[in-house]
């Protein structure tokens, strides 16, 4: 189907005046003028991320503005402002410097979204220490790993997260000196080798001036999704604030009374550059949810809590979607400005949805944990072409390239042409390396491009399209065929809620198109159902694109972060061992 361009009003379009002119706005950016926005240390000691994101705005006229409003499981309510939120972090890095922890020491983190979480992350980078996240459902294995492989000195968690994942490890992990325990007294008492979380804060002093903190100076660890092989440790910067910041306003819109809502987990990149250092450089509201998705209770955050800017993932709206759009017209989220995705591939079906639901496109944009920050966007001010990630920001260079078997990269400048997707290193968020894994990161790199492992093409107008990862791309009868354009076009049937697409071993083709589809709620998997989408998927696709076999399957494997483990699908369909999963979703 052909989805038609949505336009986006030229005039009286008064929210975003840069980027009408994408070229323009290009031609004039450099990233030492974007870097003007920040602060920096004073007397020109540096820059922190924490002191961009809290006390700077603690030192000036948004002191008594909310920085972080946090919504419980429970439905308890707790602010705290740009003025409470730097002495709370203040008291954090002084805990940090009392125990001994210094300058690149790894401070890892293990706790569902609780503001003590916030709280740390933002205190470890004020001490200059390196903050890690870790997703709170990890199993004991993922989180050893984790500690092992990124040298984890301290670890701050919750004391039932500790004594059902982390005590039996202990023992193994010699380097981790220090462990915090969050929880009531009664909680964390005569837990051995662990401190007091709480009481350390008490005891701790409330003011602390950031060391000078060199932009160079390593930051964050994050560790990738693992949706494509065993999760990768990439290194970012305190520099990396300066494409944080720039990119909430090009690619997020953001304006100074936003109320902000990220739904992504700190223990992805998403969740830390977006969910918590992005918004707070601007000195906004965010609203942080700990409970997990449930559609109406999004609704109502959406419109009880005014939320303005919203972020989330394919994997959510598809979720949404699912609940129908009956239950979105249930409430009136009429402050929503701005809805943007990241993840995975937006299927044209959900960005048209948003528009059906809230009156507003979904703008899809595209980024890695290894890029740090968002790369290519579909801004407020320009037209979205459904299915298209957008154009690449400001002091972005993307292009597609072949590599060619002598190391060499061909740029393909031909519009429409699949290749890998590349970009020209130097940009602040950039990461720095792959922790322990040198070889891995310099293969990375080729004749002055970082290349991606995605696929996607570019447009005669510079829209980029994604076709899919390297390693999921299928080869059938000579033909490249990414699974997301299957997947996306089976979505357009209405029984089908969500769909992964993998290339199975054929003799004769090479690989077949083999789609695993779940269905919405009041649809039965029958053979009738089968036929049907498949008929329908052949019309849209044609015969060699459209898959040949469909399995129905209760849900599609994900990653906790969402994305679709089509290398699991395929691993199953083949009885091949599962690999690394311990980022699937479901698993403890
Ligand atoms: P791993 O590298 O461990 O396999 P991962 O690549 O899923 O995991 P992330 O860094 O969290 O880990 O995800 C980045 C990837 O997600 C991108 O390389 C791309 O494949 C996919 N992605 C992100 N945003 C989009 C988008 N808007 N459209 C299509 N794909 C996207
Ligand atoms: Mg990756």
């Amino acid at each position: 189907m052909e989805w038609k361009t949505i336009e986006k009003p030229r005039r009286g379009w008064a929210t975003v005046p840069h980027l009408l002119n994408y070229e323009q706005t290009r031609a004039a950016f450099s990233w030492e003028e974007a870097r003007r926005a920040l602060d920096g240390l004073p007397q020109g000691q540096g820059l922190n991320i924490a002191h961009e994101a809290v006390d700077r705005h603690a030192a000036g006229s948004r002191r008594n503005h909310l920085a972080l409003r946090w919504l419980s499981k429970r439905g308890e309510i707790r602010d705290f402002t740009y003025g409470e939120l730097s002495a709370l972090t203040n008291r954090f890095a002084n805990l940090l410097k009392n125990l001994g922890v210094g300058k690149g020491d790894r401070v890892f983190l293990l706790a569902g979204r609780i503001p003590e979480l916030y709280i740390s992350a933002l205190g470890t980078l004020k001490n200059g220490s390196v903050f890690c996240p870790l997703f709170s459902a990890f199993g004991p294995e993922p989180i050893r790993q984790r500690l092992s492989l990124g040298d984890g000195k301290v670890l701050v968690t919750t004391a039932p997260l500790y004594k059902r994942k982390v005590a039996e490890l202990r023992a193994s992990l010699p380097g981790l000196q220090h462990v915090l325990l969050i929880g009531t007294p009664e909680e964390t008492r005569a837990i051995p080798d662990t401190q007091d979380f709480h009481r350390l804060m008490r005891e701790a002093d409330d003011r602390f001036a950031i060391p000078p903190t060199d932009p160079e100076d390593l930051a964050l660890l994050h560790f990738t999704s693992g949706t494509t092989g065993k999760p990768k440790g990439a290194m970012h910067v305190h520099q990396a604030v300066v494409a944080h910041h720039m990119t909430g306003i090009i690619a997020l819109d953001f304006h100074p009374s936003d109320i902000y809502w990220c739904t992504a987990d700190p223990g992805w990149v998403t969740g830390t550059s977006y969910g918590i250092i992005a918004p707070l450089t601007h000195g906004i509201t965010s609203i942080i949810d700990e409970a997990d998705f449930d559609a109406e209770r999004w609704y109502n955050i959406l419109r009880d809590q005014k939320v303005t800017v919203w972020y989330t993932a394919p994997t959510a709206v598809r979720m949404m979607m699912k609940v129908g759009a009956e239950v979105a017209r249930k409430y009136v989220c009429d402050r929503l400005r701005f809805i943007a995705s990241v993840g995975e591939p937006l299927n044209p079906e959900a960005v048209v949805w948003g528009q059906e639901a809230f009156g507003l496109p979904i703008h899809d944009n595209w980024w890695q944990t290894e890029t740090g920050g968002i790369m290519i966007a579909n801004y407020a001010a320009m037209d979205i072409r459904p299915g298209s990630m957008g154009r690449p920001l400001p002091g972005i260079e993307a292009g597609i390239v072949r590599r060619e078997k002598d190391g060499r990269v061909e740029v393909v400048s031909e519009p429409g042409i699949e290749g890998e997707l590349a970009l020209r290193p130097g940009w602040p968020s950039m990461f720095r390396g792959y922790l322990h894994e040198e070889e891995r990161y310099k293969k990375c790199f080729a004749d002055g491009w970082y290349l991606t492992g995605d696929l996607a093409k570019r447009d005669a107008d510079g829209y980029f399209w994604f076709v899919g990862r390297a390693d999921d791309v299928i080869k059938s009868s000579g033909h490249l065929i990414g699974p997301f354009e299957v997947e996306s076009a089976l979505m357009e049937h209405p029984a089908v809620a969500e769909v992964g697409v993998i290339g199975k071993p054929d003799p004769v083709a090479g690989e077949v198109v083999k789609a695993f589809v779940s269905l919405k709620p009041g649809h039965e998997p029958s053979e009738d159902l089968r036929r049907e989408v498949l008929g329908f998927a052949r019309k849209r696709l044609g015969a060699v694109v459209a898959p040949k076999e469909i399995d129905f399957v209760s849900s599609v494997p994900k990653t906790r972060s969402g994305k679709i483990m089509r290398r699991l699908l395929k691993a199953r369909e083949l009885g091949l061992p599962e690999g690394d999963i311990s980022t699937l979703e479901g698993e403890t």
